[in-house]
This record gives C-alpha cells, structure tokens and sequence, in this order.
C-alpha cells in the first residue's frame, strides 16, 4: 500500500464511522461485530450433511466426497465456522484486500464459538496458522490467518505456535485443476522441529481444495507432530455442480 493510501485509510478510520464489511452502512457506535445485525444474519453455519473428512457439501447419505474416499492425509480433518456465501465472501474481501484488520479479530472471536460445535478437533494442544508468503506479507502488512489464530486462541485458551514457512513463493493456483494445485504447493512449507509429538490444529480463513491445509499437514507430520487437523473460518465448495446444503 502507497503512503497515501495508507494515510488515508488511517484518516478514514479515525474520522468515519466504521462501517459493515458486507453491506458497508455505517456501524452503531461501539457495535462490536464488522457485520451490520442483517449481514450478521445471513452467516451460514456450516453444518451437515457434509464430507466427514472435508466438509465438502454433500447430499445427505455419503460419508466422504470423492476426493476424499480411499486415501489417507496428514491433515486428518478439516472442518469449517461456515460456508463461503451470503456476506462471507465480502467479510474476508475486507480483511485480505481492504485492511479491516478488526473483522478478521471478530471472526477468529466468532470461529472460538462455532469450534465447540467440533468435538472431534477437541484435544488440539495449540493452532497453526497458514503462513503467507514475505512477499504477500509485505504487501498486506499482516498475516490474515495469524490474526483469526490469535483472537481464537485467545478466546478457547490454547497458544498459538509460529511453527511453519513458506519455502517458495507459488504461483496464483484459481486457473489450476486439483493434480496441478498439488503439484505447484509441493514442498511449499517447512515446518520447525517444535511440532515434534505435538496435536495441532490448522487455522486458515478460507479451504476451496483443501491443497494449502494437506502442504501444511504434511510439513508438520514430516517434522513429527502426532496429529494435525484444521479448523477454517468458511469452507468454499470446489465442485460446481455439489447440491447446496441440506434444509
Ligand atoms: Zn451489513
Ligand atoms: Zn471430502
């Protein structure tokens, strides 16, 4: 970001109210969420049916979508706050692109609160957040996944552990099919010897293929951790044609 742009972005903080990421109406003073009441409505908890392993969207029924049957992974479970649709998409537009650090802070507060829906990810010892390359980092200023890491840790008591990097910055991956995603995350992130014996759990904002999250998962077990699962502020459906979910 240019210097003036960051001017006025500090300026337009201080003067304007804040306003909703979504709809962007002014916010009520000291309303404590980045979503206006409406917005905040239209959230969709990610609930079944849904892939067991992935969370994927199903028809109710299946147990696992095909990516997913008959092969095994280093990130054992991913499980989602909520799907990618109504507000959702706006909401982390904000944080990633338009510098509202405060809503990634209310989301991770809101992923504390779905994450006890996930008796399954219960026994994590500390999260991991998804690790931006330096080069998006320089450029954003801060590590949206870090800061959703943070602010959930802080609300379900568990610390949160700088355990892994980038190696190679990876080109954009949304023109790419599966095989090649994998391809071009191969050996993308290292992890540090402190995830040695320990149950981790992933945090990223967003999981379309889940390649980023199974990169991650592999570093870790490579260093040795015992378990790594993930836990995602909005799981994005990879295949056009999957049923919405189920009601
Ligand atoms: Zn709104
Ligand atoms: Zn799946």
């Amino acid at each position: 970001m240019g210097i003036f742009a960051t001017l006025a972005a500090l300026a337009g903080r201080c003067l304007l109210p804040q306003t909703c990421a979504h709809c962007r109406q002014d916010l009520a003073a000291r309303w404590p969420q980045s979503l206006c009441p409406d917005c905040s409505r239209g959230l969709a908890a990610c609930e079944p049916p849904y892939c067991l392993r992935c969370c994927e969207p199903m028809s109710a029924g299946r147990l696992l979508c095909r990516s997913c049957a008959g092969r095994p992974f280093a990130c054992r479970l991913i499980r989602a706050a909520f799907f990618y649709r109504g507000p959702m998409p706006a909401l982390i537009h904000g944080f990633k692109y338009r510098g509202r650090k405060d809503a990634a802070r209310a989301a991770g507060r809101w992923m504390a609160r779905h994450l006890c829906r996930f008796p399954e990810l219960a026994g994590a010892e500390a999260l991991v957040a998804v690790p931006l390359h330096w080069r998006k980092l320089r450029q954003r200023g801060y590590n949206q996944a870090e800061i959703l890491a943070e602010a959930l840790g802080a609300e379900a008591g568990l610390p949160v552990l700088n355990l892994l990097k980038r190696t190679v910055s990876t080109r954009p991956q949304w023109d790419l099919d599966r095989d090649s995603r994998l391809l071009n995350l191969s050996g993308a992130f290292a992890a540090r010897p402190q995830a040695r014996n320990r149950r981790l759990l992933l945090i990223d904002d967003v999981c379309t293929s889940g390649t980023s999250l199974e990169e991650c998962g592999r570093a870790l077990r490579r260093a040795g951790a015992a378990e790594v699962n993930a836990f995602v502020l909005a799981r994005q459906t990879l295949f056009a044609g999957a049923p919405p979910p189920g009601k």
